[in-house]
């Protein structure tokens, strides 16, 4: 028994499909239903068929769009990689890898469970469905998935039909409509509506049913009536009528808060003749026979709707008052209507189907997607804020929110999407179950659970590189400058004094009250520390600002007659020449080039520290901190002869390795918090050692690497911020 209803449903679809594509491999397409038969076996729907018949009704839906060989194939094997033993490596032997991906993509898609959410949650997801699957044949099957479900829901649990129907009518109708499978999307939100307001659909199905002799009647009145006129003036023409479909009639009951006898037109009808001229000829005789009404014409041959649709559409006022509309459309536009993307693929191609993987056929739906201006009365107001899907990445919540973000976001920019007090209290991130690093690249569908703590030390200014959405970076600026001014103050001088050290001049200017007050001014600063903390936050650059000092004093020496400001600039610059090229780590020697040099181990000097040279028995120049203890008592000891003056470079490059005690209170989680400063600030760090002292204190030792004494200090103010930390000093000691 069981037998025979699905071989009656497998020799359906193979007429369908060879109605549709007389060239197909009929074998290839039996063999997948005897697999999907033999995976299956034993498994039975809710209504007691065998599970096949669900795989065959779906492949059947994807037949009758006009779907290519390939998209058949996988429909039938749609749920195997789920249900049964069956894996992607099994289905891609037999069948290629093309339909095992497209059975996998629909896999996947099954996984994502959607419940009642806000509307632009809604959107969203529609969009994350959408890019998760590379080939659009994916969503496709997973549609006429859907179909074949609530064709069946009746054998559901009610809060099953419910759930599974607000999805329907909230992702995959909408997606039909985008993809122009009107028909498809008509049968989905009547089916969905029957479950989510069975009296309203009830109320309406009975109304239409009463009223059936009626309508019809009037339906072929009017068909007669046009078909005899346009027969009489030469064009031939098909006439169709139907009546509009349930949902669309309830709609317009609540917009229009009537009841189900106030909606006036019931009814539609359709002309469709063989060329565009014929589509405004016909209209003209629709005109001259009934009265139009005003404001309901629309042409959709001249503009085409973002989805493809075309049709010359107007609604007119029959004998008795009744309005109805009429659709007039060539042959092709039809197909375009009713099969919407298949249609595409079958009638414009030129060929029995798409080659799959080729990327630039999808290309125009994907176009087609992004189209903005859908005039259908605010249907689909979200379309205007649709982008381009490559553009994007659409992550969840642990809760099941969606994120969008742009195509390469990480964690940062997630965190701070949800809200900037997540960001900046953020210490960590977890990907699907997992910690990954701050720069981890975000894809489709992973799930971020981002770990904050109250004492997390804020953002580091490297988030702003890692971070891809303006958003996030904005939300981290805004942190620098509001919470960070003597850290700004500080960054900011001494980028400004590297800046005005580059450009030859002396920071002796800024003594010069009357040019430092005009210079604040064009900069719209009140004051030096204002002007530092602008520049460190990324307000101003450095550059515009030195400029701004150098046209001032360019302008102010103009004036006088002594020697000219720009002169001393110049000679500056030439001074600087001279020095150029002969540092060595970042370090020149007064009077000595190429000589080996080498950083103390006991301060550990970076660029920015004062430092002194000391020349070793055989192995070149030790540098030191001016203020490193060993220098200091040395030279007390030995006099100054091996002592020389070295300077840094006016641009280092790399990484120095620098050593810092901190002094603190012992307690649990010390060495925690302080590396989870560390790593906020993505600081390099070699080692990191914690001992315990007799006193009740802990030392912890830490060697690390930096670009200068700048970023050095930040970390050391960071440091001091952690709780029990009394004491940080610099070097070995
Ligand atoms: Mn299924």
């Amino acid at each position: 028994m069981a037998e025979e209803i699905v071989e009656q449903g497998y020799r359906e679809l193979a007429d369908t499909i060879l109605e549709h594509n007389p060239g197909v491999d009929l074998g290839r397409v039996r063999a997948a239903f005897e697999v999907a038969d033999l995976a299956h076996a034993g498994q039975r729907r809710k209504a007691g068929t065998p599970y096949v018949t669900h795989c065959v009704a779906a492949a059947q839906i994807c037949a009758e769009m006009g779907l290519d060989e390939d998209s058949v194939v996988a429909a039938l094997l749609h749920d195997c990689i789920e249900d049964t033993s069956l894996t992607h490596d099994d289905i891609a032997r037999q069948f290629g890898t093309e339909v095992a991906d497209i059975v996998e993509g629909v896999t996947k898609l099954t996984r994502v469970h959607f419940t009642n959410r806000e509307d632009e949650q809604m959107e969203n997801l529609r969009k994350m469905l959408m890019a998760m699957a590379k080939d659009i044949r994916v969503i496709l099957i997973k549609i006429a998935d859907r179909l074949h479900n609530m064709r069946t829901m009746e054998y559901m649990v009610p809060s099953k039909q419910l759930e599974k129907s607000m999805e329907t009518m909230e992702i995959y109708a909408p997606i039909a409509h985008r993809l122009g499978l009107q028909r498809v999307k008509w049968e989905l939100e009547d089916l969905a509506l029957k479950y989510i307001d069975p009296d309203g659909y009830q109320e309406i199905t009975r109304y239409l049913e009463e009223k059936a002799d009626t309508l019809n009647a009037f339906m072929s009145e009017v068909q007669k009536k046009i078909t005899d006129r346009l027969t009489e003036y030469g064009i031939t023409a098909t006439v169709q009528s139907r009546i509009k479909h349930t949902y669309s009639i309830y709609r317009k009951m609540y917009a229009q808060k009537l009841t189900v006898d106030g909606v006036f037109d019931l009814c539609a009808f359709r002309v469709i003749v063989d060329n565009i001229a014929d589509c405004y000829n016909v209209l003209g005789h629709i005109h001259d026979m009934y009265r139009p009404v005003p404001g309901r014409f629309k042409d959709y041959v001249a503009s085409p709707k973002p989805n493809g649709y075309q049709s010359v559409q107007t609604t007119v006022i029959g004998e008795e008052g009744i309005m109805f509309e009429v659709q007039i459309r060539t042959w092709e536009m039809h197909r375009t209507a009713e099969y919407g993307i298949a249609a595409h693929w079958k009638y414009k191609s030129g060929e029995a189907g798409v080659r799959a993987g080729d990327e630039e056929k999808f290309a125009w739906i994907r176009r087609l997607l992004e189209a903005q201006q859908d005039s259908d009365a605010g249907e689909f107001v979200h379309d205007l804020k649709m982008d381009m899907f490559d553009d994007e990445v659409f992550v969840f919540t642990p809760q099941g929110d969606v994120v969008n973000l742009p195509a390469g976001a990480c964690p940062i920019d997630f965190a701070y999407g949800i809200h900037s007090a997540v960001g900046n209290s953020m210490i960590g991130a977890k990907v699907n179950g997992r910690i990954v690093p701050f720069d981890y690249t975000l894809q489709n569908g992973d799930i971020v659970d981002i770990l904050t703590s109250k004492s997390a030390p804020g953002p580091s200014r490297d988030w702003m590189n890692l971070c891809k959405s303006n958003a996030a970076r904005t939300k981290i600026r805004q942190w620098f400058k509001k919470e960070r001014r003597d850290e700004n103050i500080l960054r900011g001088r001494e980028m400004f004094e590297g800046e005005l050290r580059r450009a030859g001049l002396s920071m002796n200017y800024l003594n010069d009250e009357e040019l430092l007050d005009t210079c604040l001014r064009k900069l719209a600063v009140n004051s030096l520390d204002d002007l530092f903390a602008t520049i460190g936050y990324g307000g101003i650059t450095s550059t515009r600002a030195v400029n701004r000092f150098r046209d001032e004093i360019a302008r102010a020496a103009k004036q006088s007659s002594q020697k000219t400001a720009l002169d001393k600039l110049n000679e500056a610059a030439e001074r600087r020449s001279t020095k150029t090229g002969k540092a060595v780590n970042g370090v020149l020697v007064e009077g000595m080039e190429n000589c080996l040099i080498k950083f103390s181990r006991c301060c550990t000097p970076v660029p920015g520290d004062p430092i002194v040279g000391y020349i070793t028995r055989g192995q070149g120049v030790s540098v030191h901190r001016e203020d490193c203890p060993n220098y200091l008592n040395n030279v007390k000891e030995d006099g100054e002869d091996r002592w020389i003056s070295v300077e840094w470079a006016d641009a280092t490059t790399g990484l120095y390795s620098t050593t810092l005690r901190i002094l603190a209170r012992d307690r649990n989680g010390l060495v925690l918090d302080i590396a989870t400063v560390l790593n906020t600030l993505t600081a390099k760090v070699d080692s990191l050692n914690a001992r315990r002292l007799p006193d009740g204190n802990a030392m912890v030792h830490i060697t690390l690497e930096v670009a200068d004494l700048t970023t050095l200090k930040i970390i050391i103010a960071r440091l001091r911020a952690v709780g029990g930390v009394r004491q940080i000093e610099r070097g070995n000691g």
